[in-house]
């Protein structure tokens, strides 16, 4: 299985730490887990679960559907990925930036591309709100659905091409 040979000898530091999150929560390392774990890390734009599926295949195909899915959860709390509900039948995953700014998601309702736009002031809203009822704020979530202004008379988003 070569891919799981690429996945062994990929040292990196995020690896490392993703093996010790597992041992941590008294879960074995498999190369299944790390194929899913390394697919994650390589995106970066919004995803599904079954495009995940794909790409874990191609580094180790014996992963199966239900490992993936029981692998999304350890991601999610390992921090790498965010869930999106975006109100359909199926949820994206989203990698995890490192950013101090807090950001705002936009969904086109055309292509369903999910744009991540910075929007200071959402915080400082959620701040203001809360701090009116002597509370603080632990999450906070805005989405916004919009259409693609750029769509083309064959309903093809041109944002989603850029
Ligand atoms: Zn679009």
């Amino acid at each position: 299985m070569n891919g799981t040979a690429t996945v062994d000898c990929k040292r990196s530091g995020k690896t490392h730490t993703f093996k010790e999150f597992l041992a941590s929560k008294g879960l074995r390392i498999t190369p299944q887990r790390l194929a899913i774990f390394e697919a994650a890390t390589r995106k970066r734009e919004q995803f599904t679960a079954e495009e995940l599926l794909k790409e874990a295949v191609m580094i180790d195909d014996s992963v199966s559907r239900a490992t993936l899915y029981r692998t999304l959860p350890l991601l999610l709390e390992y921090g790498v990925l965010r869930e999106l509900d975006v109100g359909k039948d199926y949820k994206f995953y989203l990698p995890n930036q490192d950013s101090d700014i807090f950001q705002t998601q936009v969904i086109c309702s055309d292509c369903e591309k999910i744009f991540e736009v910075e929007a200071p002031f959402l915080e400082w809203y959620g701040k203001t709100v809360s701090e009116k009822l002597g509370m603080e704020v632990e999450t906070q979530r805005l989405q916004i659905t919009s259409s693609c202004l750029k769509r083309g008379n064959e309903k093809v988003c041109e944002r989603r091409c850029s």
